[in-house]
């Protein structure tokens, strides 16, 4: 006999308010996680639907006062449906419990109200407004608040009430008493209504080249006759991907289906968005990292409810409930944020396929730099690859340089500018084009050792280096904590203790001085901080307040900017020696993005790479825009040393606040595996990566198998084993599948 867990609210903010009910045996079969039921329920046992998230052997409670699953709900189509299914398919795939993965996929409507948004408006004509407040102004005891509000609103027409009293300082007292006169009036507003809406500008039509027709005509094409498949698009950076999207997007839409469309968090700019605004207008919505959990859950229900048909947004909008989806895209596949960080470890992409597959909808990915993953199933065909090979005007790629920086070296430049890009961005300066300056920061720069004994300055809490902020202060970066800059080595009592400065800071320094009268703009962590830092930054570069644009990795993404004829990369390495496998294909994106921001407009561009390793292959082939060369070599070396995507590996991760529980237990669980699978290549138990976090010591253990099955097997059987364990209940575990960086 089975049992089942089944939720009849999903839009309950407690997912875990489950009832128990028997599968009775004829229903056996047919019972599976996410399926919709029909249960007697309540007194009178009236039958009303739920759905199942859970089956087990043993009942939870006393099986007499149970009661039978009446049927199983056939055919239905209701979204509710198909998101219990993902979450079923997160839970199997990527391991968490029925509970986290339904939080993932289900917009949780929050209990506590939301502090609704409220507006000040003139509950009369201007005039009117405009003689009352002269009237105010005769009387020299006036509330000086009520005069604020007139002029104000005499400005404006609408005013925020939080603006209003907070900035302006109006005592609500004033204003309520404004109203109560029927002079203005105060209205609630639900805040979901599109930020950008009303820069709405006219329809710019873009004619489609002969590569983006072809393309498109045959996405469209296999949609009219039912085909639906998964499409990588492979085009060079500038090849004009996004007019493709649109011209497919187009097509579903008049076909009265629904779109999601992911995009990197980095690329959710203006700039992109505007594009899908000005051609769908608010049949468009878009979803942000920074909307609270209600805004989100609003603009979930907009598409519920039909309002909207696209959603654009980061991985998190793979989950809009559309009824009737038609079409995803994934542009920027290779991107390493469509992999979830908290349980489910999932990725965007075998994700958005399932999800597809449960409405016959079809899948695009675009990329100039596709995955490994991506690309070899499309080379398999199992993905259906369309190439886009010139640039959308037919711009000649930015031709490239690699510098020798230990030739440099040699030659006495110790510089962060090699001279050859010196003697170029002299050149650009003087012809009042546009330079890039591309520096990684990934690697190790800004945190505290002593230059005698090399001891590194360490978080208490975390096995991670502190790094050095202003004002004389040492934090770290993953808990907060903060300490005093130490001015003697603590290890060997050298006073030569210091941090390197932040590479951008430093580089803005040097182009400053090498090039006085520059003007410099920088982007990077520290000067993107405030809301709407990106955007500032870069509206300002693109309007040409500035010649030169220093920036990290985001500056690579997504930014058109037509008068930039050079970009320089500064030290190509940096992420060439990070210590996973993903280290070749990360340096090769980032190379091949950066060199093709140069040259987009009518002027020819040049990239200067400078490396300590020019001879790299992952240098080399970016330099030369060679994709296919790339994939060959890395290709080639993850074969030889089983990576995925020639093989699959799980990551297991025990964590406890005692370090002799989290070390024993994952000891305990390497038996498990053993048993579960016995030729199953184990490596580990060790320390993890970052080996203490918030004072959590953690040990991990990886797995390699080829077929992706065998390790869902092992790691449903270590859950069994949770399960039934008593020991070592202060221990967490969780898993990753394929990951993306050292867990
Ligand atoms: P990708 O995403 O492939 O890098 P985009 O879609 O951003 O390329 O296009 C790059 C630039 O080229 C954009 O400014 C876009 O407006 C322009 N563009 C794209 N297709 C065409 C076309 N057929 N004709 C003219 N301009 C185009
Ligand atoms: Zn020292
Ligand atoms: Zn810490």
């Amino acid at each position: 006999m089975k049992y089942a867990d089944i939720i009849i609210d999903i839009s309950h903010e407690r997912l875990d308010k489950t009832f128990e009910y028997i599968v009775p045996d004829e229903l056996e079969e047919q019972v599976t996680e996410g399926v919709q039921v029909v249960i007697p329920f309540g007194n009178g046992n009236r039958g009303i639907t739920g759905y199942v998230v859970g089956l087990h052997d043993k009942p939870g409670y006393d099986v007499t006062k149970l009661k039978p699953i009446a049927r199983v709900v056939r055919d239905s189509i209701a979204i509710e449906n198909q998101l219990i299914s993902l979450a079923a398919f997160l839970k199997r795939n990527y391991g968490s419990t029925m509970n986290q993965a339904l939080k993932t996929v289900i917009p949780i409507k929050k209990k506590e109200n939301e502090k609704l948004k409220k507006e000040i408006s003139l509950a009369v004509s201007v005039e009117k407004a405009t003689i009352e407040l002269n009237e105010l102004l005769t009387n020299k005891r006036h509330a000086i608040g009520k005069e604020r509000l007139l002029k104000e609103l005499l400005k404006v027409d609408v005013l925020d009430w939080e603006l209003a009293t907070k900035k302006l300082q109006i005592p609500s007292a004033n204003i309520r008493d404004l109203e109560s006169k029927g002079i203005v009036q105060i209205q609630s507003v639900r805040t979901f209504r599109n930020p950008h809406m009303n820069t709405l500008s006219g329809d710019k039509r873009i004619v489609l080249n002969d590569e983006q027709e072809a393309a498109a005509e045959q996405i469209k094409g296999d949609i009219d006759t039912g085909r639906h498949k998964t499409y990588l698009i492979h085009g060079v950076t500038g090849s004009g991907k996004t007019e493709v999207y649109m011209e497919v997007m187009e097509h579903v839409i008049s076909m009265g289906k629904q779109i999601i469309v992911l995009i990197p968090e980095i690329a959710l700019t203006y700039q992109t968005v505007m594009r899908f605004y000005t051609r769908f207008g608010d049949k468009v919505s878009i979803l942000n990292s920074r909307m609270s959990p209600g805004e989100r859950f609003d603009q979930f229900e907009r598409a519920k409810s039909g309002e909207i048909s696209i959603m654009v947004g980061p991985r998190s909008a793979l989950f809009t409930p559309f009824n009737n989806l038609g079409l995803i895209i994934i542009d920027e596949e290779h991107e390493p944020s469509y992999k979830s960080e908290v349980v489910p470890r999932y990725h965007a992409r075998e994700t958005a396929i399932y999800r597809a597959s449960l409405t016959n909808a079809t899948v695009i990915l675009g990329s100039a730099t596709p995955s490994l993953e991506a690309y070899s199933r499309a080379i398999a065909g199992e993905y259906q690859l369309i190439k886009l090979n010139n640039r959308a005007q037919g711009q000649d790629m930015a031709n490239c340089e690699i510098v020798d920086l230990r030739a440099e070296l040699q030659s006495g430049n110790r510089s962060m500018l090699s001279r050859r890009l010196k003697e170029l961005m002299a050149d650009r300066l003087q012809k009042k084009q546009q330079i890039m300056l591309f520096l990684n920061r990934r690697g190790l720069m800004g945190f505290v050792s002593c230059r005698a004994c090399g001891h590194v300055l360490k978080c208490p809490h975390c096995d991670v280096a502190l790094h050095l902020h202003s004002g004389g202060v040492m934090k770290c970066h993953y808990c907060g904590f903060t300490t005093k800059a130490a001015r003697v080595c603590p290890s060997c009592g050298s006073k030569y203790i210091g941090s390197f400065k932040a590479g951008t800071q430093r580089l803005e320094e040097i182009v400053k001085e090498t090039f006085p009268g520059t003007r410099v703009l920088r982007m990077d962590a520290d000067t993107t901080s405030g809301k709407n830092g990106h955007e500032e930054i870069l509206s300002a570069f693109a309007a040409h307040e500035a010649d030169v644009l220093i920036g990290t990795q985001m500056i690579v993404k997504g930014h058109d900017f037509a008068n930039v004829t050079l970009v320089g990369i500064i030290a190509a390495d940096i992420s060439l020696n990070e210590s996973d496998y993903h280290s070749g294909e990360r340096t090769f994106q980032l190379l091949t993005q950066a060199v093709g921001r140069a040259g987009r407009g009518a002027e020819p561009g040049i990239a200067v790479i400078q490396t300590y390793q020019p001879e790299n292959y992952a240098v080399v082939t970016s330099a030369n825009q060679d994709y296919d060369s790339f994939y060959k070599q890395e290709y080639a070396y993850r074969k030889l040393l089983s990576y995925p995507p020639c093989s699959h590996i799980l990551g297991i991760q025990v964590s406890s606040e005692k370090q002799q529980d989290a070390i024993a237990q994952a000891d305990i669980l390497v038996q498990v595996i053993k048993h579960a699978d016995s030729k199953i290549i184990i490596m580990g138990p060790e320390d993890a990566y970052i080996s203490k976090l918030k004072d959590v010591y953690r040990r991990v253990i990886y797995l390699k198998a080829n077929d992706y099955d065998r390790l869902v097997n092992v790691k449903d059987a270590i859950d069994k084993f949770l399960l039934e364990q008593k020991e070592y209940r202060s221990t967490t575990t969780w898993f990753d599948f394929d990951p993306i960086s050292t867990i």
